[in-house]
């Protein structure tokens, strides 16, 4: 199924992100986590892309798993930056072989010796030759704190836009912590004339070492409200947990609540995570 008729459907949804294993000895856990989560039968899971595209074949295969034999619709991510326009072409082959209709299109993040492949600079390249060679149901990133190497994020906006037009069918955000950014941004977005549904991507933090990898990575503002949960509680892991689980619960019925009712969750392969937020949400979502 098309995550835009999911999204289209005039009901609130849920969906959870897995990442695929680095080596094949981890395949077969990360596939038990998968499917876990979707017996929590989210209403579409995805499956992202490993940094320099040699986990491609993973990303594939546990998609396959949850689309054909969980029946949950399933949206696989594909880079630029790790994809020559042949091995694009060979992806929506496979995908569509396997009745996998839903695509994220990322640039990627440029790896620290610069080396990427250039066919396709940038998401919206990647976009629009994804839309001009299938039938696929097209999804892109955005930012609502502006994206990294952005100079402002009007000009975040601008390109953004661009990139819808090249053909997107949705958008769904970097993680956020406070909930006035997202809504801040989607003014913006809208006034700019962008219309596609937006899925708001929340990120239970259960472990304080997450911090600080997502500041150095997107450089997410953090409410004080959450940095004293990380102080009170960064160094009793199953109280964090707790606290994150909660916290992030908070997020989204705030959100659903002010009427952004598309969440995707950044659940990291973690079942146990994804069925307590579920849990928590079980008549909201
Ligand atoms: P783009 O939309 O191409 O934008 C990148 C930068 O270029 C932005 O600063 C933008 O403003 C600028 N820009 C865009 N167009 C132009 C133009 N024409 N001229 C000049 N500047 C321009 N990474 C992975 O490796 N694998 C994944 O599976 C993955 N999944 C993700 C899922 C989500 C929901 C999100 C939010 C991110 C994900 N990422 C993933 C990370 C993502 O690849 C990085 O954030 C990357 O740095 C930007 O990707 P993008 O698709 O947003 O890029």
């Amino acid at each position: 199924m098309k995550i835009k008729d999911i999204l289209a459907q005039g009901r609130p949804t849920i969906s959870f992100e897995v990442f695929p294993p680095k080596t094949a000895d981890n395949y077969e856990n990360v596939e038990a986590a998968a499917k876990k989560i979707a017996l929590l039968k989210p209403d579409f899971m995805s499956v992202t892309y490993g940094a320099g595209g040699g986990t491609r074949r993973y990303t594939i295969d546990i998609a396959d798993t949850l689309n054909n034999e969980y029946q949950v619709p399933t949206l696989a991510h594909l880079t630029c930056v790790s994809s020559t326009r042949e091995r694009v072409h060979e992806i929506m082959d496979e995908l569509n072989k396997r009745g996998i209709e839903n695509i994220l299109a990322l640039r990627g993040d440029i790896p620290g010796d610069g080396r990427v492949e250039t066919d396709f600079r940038y998401a919206a390249e990647l976009v629009r030759e994804i839309r001009s060679g299938g039938d696929f149901c097209v999804g892109a990133a955005c930012y609502p704190e502006g994206h990294v190497e952005s100079a402002n994020k009007t000009a975040d906006i601008g390109f953004l836009k661009e990139k819808v037009e090249a053909g997107c069918d949705f958008l769904t955000t970097q993680m956020f912590f406070d909930n006035h950014i997202l809504y801040n941004f989607l003014y913006r977005i809208r006034e700019r004339g962008i219309t596609v549904p937006v899925v708001a991507g929340i990120m239970p933090v259960t472990h304080v070492k997450q911090v600080a990898n997502i500041c150095r990575m997107s450089g997410t503002y953090l409410p004080e409200r959450f940095k004293a949960l990380v102080d009170r509680f960064g160094d009793r892991p199953a109280a964090m947990k707790q606290a994150g689980i909660a916290y992030a619960a908070e997020q989204i019925i705030d959100l659903v609540a002010n009427g952004v009712e598309h969440i995707h969750v950044y659940s990291m392969n973690h079942p146990d995570v994804a069925e307590k937020i579920r849990e928590n949400l079980s008549e909201i979502l």
